[in-house]
């Protein structure tokens, strides 16, 4: 007689193990700011230019324009965020994350997870950074939003002699920029990636 199990084989089930993960990362113990300030700083501190509105974070952040602009103007009254005006349109505002806001992020309650993500070996790293890529891409075009990542995985990035050049922007990209969240951002069909 078999001595085999018939009980079934349990799996975790891969998305409620990564809402988990996001949850238990984000969670902010006794950091003076809720998860929702956490991430629209971190969000400043890593966008480009052309991405740090309140509009481009909404989407970001999956959000109502209303919620974000609250979250938004909460950081402004503590000091972790400056205004600034957009030079080419002067209805809109840019957001700079201030020396204060900086200082915060150093208490950042995300660095636990990004340390336990650096345990893993780095072929798992990029293997899982690859995939998950490709998640956000599937999951941004099934709820028709927009994909963001950075120029290196950009279908707009052209390589030239003196740089990076962006179609969507015609222009060069600061090297500073190359790494930054872009809400222009299309993934290279070849890479799939995203953030
Ligand atoms: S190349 Fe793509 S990611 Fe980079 S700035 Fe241009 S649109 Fe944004």
């Amino acid at each position: 007689m078999s001595t085999q199990s018939t009980r079934p084989e349990t799996q975790t089930d891969l998305a409620d193990l990564i809402v988990h993960l996001a949850r238990l990362g984000q969670s902010t113990g006794t950091t003076p700011l809720t998860s929702a300030q956490w991430t629209a700083l971190r969000y400043f501190a890593h966008a480009n230019r052309q991405s740090r509105t309140p509009s481009a974070f909404s989407c970001f952040h999956a959000t109502t324009r209303g919620t974000a602009s609250q979250t938004v103007k909460s950081l402004v009254e503590l000091g972790l965020l400056a205004r600034q005006t957009h030079e080419s349109d002067g209805r809109s505002t840019l957001l700079d994350v201030t020396a204060a806001g900086h200082e915060m992020l150093r208490r950042d309650p995300l660095e636990d997870l990004r340390k336990a993500l650096a345990r893993l070996a780095p072929q798992n790293q990029r293997a899982l950074a690859a995939s998950l890529g490709q998640v956000a891409v599937d999951l941004a075009r099934l709820r028709a939003a927009p994909v963001f990542g950075t120029c290196v995985d950009c279908r707009h990035c052209q390589i030239e002699t003196d740089g990076h050049f962006c179609q969507q922007a015609q222009g060069l990209v600061n090297p500073n920029d190359m790494a930054a969240i872009c809400i222009n951002f299309q993934p290279d069909s070849a890479s799939r990636s995203g953030l």
